[in-house]
Formats: structure tokens, C-alpha cells, sequence
């Protein structure tokens, strides 16, 4: 996944747009793992409600997903923001990546100065 901006991250402008991370990253519990899937595959995953990169909810509904309800939030058919699942597709499924581009776009235009480099800044 390309970074939008040279610190900004993905977390960064999801929380300036309303949206902040209310997931909790898993991680390897194992320290003799031979390599699982979160400590060598790098998988980013939430263990609250068991959603897994594209398939991650905008935001954690705070309970663990019904497997009908992480094929919807994957096939971007449901998300959960704001406290309610709702019928449009997460920020971090397939068909809703374009979403973190306007809203990017959306950062940009509210600060104007960041468009450029911060080079000569006094
Ligand atoms: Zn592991
Ligand atoms: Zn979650």
C-alpha cells in the first residue's frame, strides 16, 4: 500500500476525517513462532473484531465480526463508522481504497501549505 503523503499516514487522515482508528492491532504472542502470518507476513489484523486488511472495517465495531458480516465489509457491501454499521464500503476493502485518495485530496486543500515540501521553512 503507497503512502499518500510523506508522513501522513493512512491512521492520520482517517482521524482527520472523523474517522480515527478504533482498532487494536494483533500481533504474535508467540515468542518461539517459526513465522505466522502477523509476525512474518506482516498481515495487519484487529483482534476485537477479527477483520484483516481489506477486509478491516472503517472502524472496529468493538466485537468480533460475524463471518457474514467480514465477507460484506471485504466485498464492500457494509461498513462500520461513527458507531453504526452502514452500507457503504470501507476505506480499507478493495472497492473503497479511492476513498483515502479524496480524502487526501480533501487534507490538501485544508492546508494549503503542506502541499510542497516544508523546504525553506523558516
Ligand atoms: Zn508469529
Ligand atoms: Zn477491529
Amino acid at each position: 500500500m503507497s503512502d499518500p503523503g510523506d508522513d501522513l499516514t493512512i491512521g492520520q487522515l482517517l482521524d482527520w476525517a472523523g474517522y480515527p482508528d478504533t482498532h487494536q492491532a494483533a500481533t504474535c504472542t508467540d515468542p518461539d513462532c517459526p513465522g505466522c502470518m502477523f509476525c512474518a507476513g506482516g498481515l495487519w489484523g484487529c483482534q476485537v473484531c477479527g477483520g484483516l486488511e481489506g477486509g478491516m472495517p472503517t472502524q472496529c465495531p468493538g466485537r468480533a465480526m460475524t463471518p457474514a458480516e467480514a465477507d460484506d465489509v471485504y466485498a464492500g457491501r457494509r461498513d462500520y463508522r461513527l458507531g453504526a454499521w452502514t452500507a457503504v464500503p470501507s476505506v480499507h476493502c478493495p472497492a473503497g481504497r479511492d476513498q483515502t485518495e479524496s480524502i487526501y485530496e480533501a487534507w490538501l486543500h485544508a492546508h494549503p501549505s503542506q502541499s510542497d515540501t516544508t523546504r525553506g521553512n523558516p
